[in-house]
């Protein structure tokens, strides 16, 4: 799976593993870590909002699973080996 890259699919910022995400609870975390999911409070983030320009993000939300690169064929790979157990 190394080849999911995952980047803003707006200005293409790569996430880096850090906590840049705060959630209406006030807990910070990196939203990549658990799909979007909240782990304080559980909430659901459909649409991921880019990082500061500060730190060379654009603050433009897109839907969380735009944000994966390669998951398409990944996808696709996974049908494949699923259809030709059946
Ligand atoms: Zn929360
Ligand atoms: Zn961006």
């Amino acid at each position: 799976m190394d080849d999911i890259r995952i980047r803003c699919p707006k200005c293409n910022w790569e996430a880096d593993g850090q906590a840049h995400w705060v959630c209406t609870c006030g807990h910070e975390w990196d939203t990549f870590s658990t799909g979007g999911r909240c782990p304080s409070c559980s909430k659901q983030w459909d649409a991921t909002q880019c990082v500061d320009k500060k730190i060379g993000g654009c603050q433009h939300f897109s839907p969380h699973l735009d944000w994966y690169e390669n998951l398409d064929s990944i996808v696709d790979e996974l049908k494949e080996e699923l259809e030709e157990k059946v």
